[in-house]
């Protein structure tokens, strides 16, 4: 058994909590946070079934003071930090015309700006335990969908970074991962909140085109998504391998579609896909 601390964020639900019961099983002590402590109900009866102990804490990835909080408390009552798994996201849907550049911003803050916060509080102590620094980002931080465009910018913004960061924090003995999903059945999508039917109905002259992209993205999470279990495997797989690679696809549908773009020397291969997403 490994006395090793990781702590993970959002763990809610979904990637999150099964990414958190996942390293507890693996032998770490798992401290599990929540930006709202009061919804850790599913948390505590996976961790239960599991018959596995958590450490579950509040943090709120957009506030620092919540930040600083939480990685002290580890520090004081574990003595160490070994792995942080930046895992809170949360969806968007909108494109350009149709939405403000505060809903950007917001959505840059938690998905953007909130792993900065914690990567930045907790690399001290990573550097002290040669740890690793793990973000769940997307296949939506590889290649921009439609629709997702304040999403994907700040999934390719996180990518860019922790992609920049990795050989200076390898340096001093920290190692940084990323992970890409594609589709996953969790509370993502409902999580957005938006009544999609209302949105096409206001969509104005975006309204074909968005009913196509939800048309397509509903039948691809139907027939395609994978179990939160799975995908917190590559999660894990971040956390746990003798030496993890930097990006890390949880799914060979993910690997393709990254794939894609990866080798998109102009650009037209991905836009000749995305291109029949929307009509
Ligand atoms: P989820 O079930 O909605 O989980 C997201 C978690 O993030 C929830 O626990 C949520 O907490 C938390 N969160 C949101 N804002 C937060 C904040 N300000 N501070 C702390 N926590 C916050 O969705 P999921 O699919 O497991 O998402 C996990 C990660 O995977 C995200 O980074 C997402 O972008 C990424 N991802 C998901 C998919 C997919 O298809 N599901 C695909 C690609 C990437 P609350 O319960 O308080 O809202």
């Amino acid at each position: 058994m490994s006395s090793k601390v990781v702590l993970i964020t959002g763990t809610s639900s979904g990637i999150g909590l099964a990414a958190a019961v996942g390293a507890a099983k693996a032998g770490w002590r798992s401290v599990a946070t929540l930006r709202d402590t009061s919804r850790a109900d599913a948390l505590r009866k996976a961790a239960a079934d599991a018959g596995v102990e958590l450490d579950i804490r509040q943090l709120d990835v957009t506030d620092p003071a919540s930040v600083a909080a939480a990685i002290d408390g580890v520090i004081n009552d574990h003595g160490r930090l070994d792995a942080v798994i930046n895992n809170a996201g949360a969806g968007h849907l909108g494109t350009l015309e149709n939405e403000t550049v505060a809903d950007v911003r917001q959505v840059m803050e938690v998905n953007f700006f909130g792993v900065l916060h914690v990567s930045k509080a907790a690399l001290p102590h990573l550097r002290a335990s040669g740890g690793r620094l793990i973000t769940v980002t997307s296949v939506g931080g590889v290649v921009g969908q439609p629709f997702n465009e304040a999403y994907c910018a700040a999934k390719f913004a996180v990518e860019g970074y922790m992609e920049s960061l990795a050989p200076v924090a390898a340096k001093l003995g920290v190692t940084v991962s990323v992970v890409e999903p594609g589709a996953v059945a969790t509370e993502f999508v409902s999580n957005i909140g938006v009544d999609l039917e209302a949105e096409v109905a206001a969509a104005g002259p975006y309204a074909d085109a968005l009913q196509a992209y939800l048309d397509r993205t509903v039948s691809q999470f139907l027939s395609g998504a994978q179990s939160p279990a799975e995908a917190a495997e590559s999660v894990l797989e971040a956390l746990t391998a003798d030496r993890p690679a930097f990006r890390i696809q949880t799914s060979d549908w993910a690997r393709g579609f990254t794939g894609t773009k990866l080798t998109d020397l102009d650009g037209s291969a991905v836009l000749g896909l995305t291109n029949g997403w929307v009509g």
